[in-house]
């Protein structure tokens, strides 16, 4: 099969193509390099470019033959899809209907899409199952909504066949080495407290020390980028036209700021400096997965259950790259 990587460049596309070419895939990359890195991508062509080029896309699609779209290109940060709520309708909905019209020009109707535990909003419950409600609470859950939406729309009238896979907290890096986080400006939990352990950073911050959580900081469920890949390739296998998967992608365990940094120091014997502070706009208290349907409907289960093994994987990134990737040659040619 021959699979176009939308975004294959960023973090977690960027995994994903390793995965794939792996598995015996042959990849093709569209990525406009906005916030991904030439060097990210370690198999399969890289066209530079917008998804929202339907020209552009339609001969990609058309000249590689290409059987699916795995779709990450996304502005992913809540507080700036507060912010700046045009730039997340503008790449998050309106590129990606332009991306999935190419798709229906050139009769290349299998997806697979990156959405998010963000769709869920402030959830009653926890953990969280595909049934719950989703009641997003802010532009970047939104936009991602919109398109699960859009998906079920063409997928009835145009008999597209999707996955709708909902992250919760991506993390860690290929043990395989070279590819690894690296968003500017970082800020995410687990990138930041190495950063602080590499001396690259004073402190971290605890967003929050009252929440209504055993120790009063958020809970997230970490799951690792390769189990996230997996469990595409597992979705790809099973996308039938005409039908949609949606699938929560988490561990199904829970764990506190307060235990990621603790499991930092651990892992790098550095006394990470931990200053607790206010609670940052638009965090629900804890987010953790029910992931039985996943193991139900794709066959996956996560390799990687606890933090400890996640981290150490980042930690090995973060060792070797303590600038990310090189930002000479990242942006120029190959
Ligand atoms: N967090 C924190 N300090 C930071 C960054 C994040 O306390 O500098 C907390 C954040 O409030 C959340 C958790 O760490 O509870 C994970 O945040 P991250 O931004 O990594 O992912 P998100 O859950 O927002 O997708």
């Amino acid at each position: 099969m021959n699979i176009l990587v939308v975004g294959g460049a960023g973090y977690i596309g960027s995994h994903m193509v390793r995965q794939l070419d792996l598995a015996g895939y042959k990849v093709v990359v569209l990525d406009n390099l906005s916030t991904g890195f030439r060097q990210a991508v370690t198999a399969g062509e890289l066209i530079v470019g917008e998804m929202a080029d339907q020209k552009l896309v339609k001969s990609v699609l058309s000249d590689h033959a290409i059987d699916a779209v795995m779709h990450f290109a996304a502005c992913a940060l809540v507080g700036e899809s507060v912010a700046e709520p045009s730039k997340y309708y503008r790449t998050n909905v309106l590129a990606t209907i332009e991306l999935l019209d190419a798709m229906r020009a050139t009769n290349v109707k299998r997806m697979v899409f990156s959405s998010t535990c963000a769709t869920y909003g402030i959830p009653d419950v926890v953990p969280i199952s595909e049934k719950t409600p989703q009641k997003p609470v802010n532009p970047y859950g939104f936009t991602k909504l919109v398109i699960e939406r859009a998906l079920e729309d063409y997928a009835h009238a145009y008999g597209f066949g999707f996955a709708a896979l909902r992250y919760f907290n991506a993390a860690g890096a290929s043990p395989l080495g070279g590819i690894g986080e690296d968003h500017a400006p970082e800020s995410h939990l687990i990138p930041i407290v190495l950063q602080v352990a590499l001396g690259q950073r004073e402190h971290i911050s605890i967003y929050g020390n009252d929440w209504p959580t055993p120790d009063k900081t958020c809970v997230r469920d970490y799951i690792h980028v390769d189990d996230l890949s997996l469990a595409h390739m597992a979705a790809l296998e099973r996308l039938e036209l005409g039908k949609g998967l949606k699938v929560n992608l988490g561990t199904g365990n829970g764990f506190s700021v307060k235990q990621i940094i603790e499991t930092c120091r651990d892992i790098t014997g550095h006394d990470i400096r931990a200053i607790e502070g206010a609670r940052r706009p638009g965090d629900p208290p804890e987010l953790v997965a029910d992931a039985s349907l996943a193991k139900e409907v794709l066959g996956w289960e996560p390799q990687y259950c606890t933090p400890k093994p996640i981290i150490e994987t980042a930690w090995r990134w973060h060792q070797s790259h303590p600038q990310g990737y090189d930002k000479e040659t990242a942006k120029g040619s190959a």
